[in-house]
């Protein structure tokens, strides 16, 4: 396994095992996305979770990483990453962010989704499908020949341009072996500078978006995180190669 630029490049074979990965891990997310509904508590969001991990054989990466108590983070409304599963009910009209990684043969796969319950308002459609679509910016721009902060500038812009702000406390990153690899993908940043991309390279590419300021704070659990203004926040996650064809989402 050669390194690039402190970059780790994966093999053909690790890809086709993180491809593995990614499909279990999408599917894990998928139904666990349908099953949501209003009434349920973060706590039964993460057992359902826990369930579809061991159903799939698959490790959950969260759970006990540095102390994390769930297979799942689940943050609603306001929670932007990290919201730890607990009695918090959820209700018609709030998005529920929920981030799960897991690991199949010793490599990890990582992907967030932030589901709306029930009828969401306009604005709240609109902030969804804003943040899905800066990442899909983002991972357009996992070229060989690019530059790292060419996906960071494309989420930035895409977000910013529909007036929307990046949360700048937490940032993408390489994946494989270990769940957090070099390099670290702020989802912020002006084009054409960092690493250049190269094949072989897997990255977990996540734009955490609010409708307001950028600023978060940190609850006294010591994990969940929340906009400073208490306004809405969504997060996407997929993990990604880079391929000689372009970039591949793994998790789908
Ligand atoms: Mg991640």
């Amino acid at each position: 396994m050669k390194s690039s630029q402190g970059i780790r490049i994966k093999s053909p074979i690790e890809v086709d095992i993180l491809r593995k990965a990614g499909k279990i891990l999408s599917s894990i997310v998928g139904q666990l996305q349908s099953s949501l509904t209003s009434g349920m508590t973060t706590k039964d969001i993460d057992l359902k979770a826990q369930e579809l991990i061991q159903k799939n054989n698959v490790v959950a990466a969260f759970k006990g990483y540095h102390g994390f108590p769930g297979a799942a983070c689940v943050s609603v409304n306001e929670g932007v990453v990290h919201g730890i599963p607990g009695k918090r009910v959820i209700c018609n009209g709030d998005i529920v962010s929920i981030d799960i990684g897991i690991i199949y043969e010793g490599y990890y796969s990582d992907m967030a989704v932030t589901v709306p319950i029930g009828t969401p308002s306009v604005e709240i459609r609109r902030l969804l499908d804003v943040t899905r679509e800066s990442l899909y910016r983002g991972i357009d721009q996992a070229r060989e020949g690019r530059r790292l902060s060419d996906i960071s500038f494309a989420v930035q812009n895409f977000v910013e341009m529909h007036g929307f702000s990046v949360v700048r406390d937490f940032v993408g990153h390489g994946i494989g072996r270990a769940l957090h690899e070099d390099p670290e993908i702020p989802n912020y940043g002006r084009p054409s500078e960092g690493p250049v991309l190269a094949e072989g390279m897997v990255f977990a590419i996540e734009p955490m978006v609010n409708m307001g300021t950028h600023r978060t704070r940190t609850l006294a659990d010591g994990w969940t995180v929340v906009t400073e203004d208490g306004k809405p926040s969504a997060h996407f996650e997929h993990t990604i190669a880079i391929t000689s064809k372009g970039p591949e989402i793994l998790t789908q």
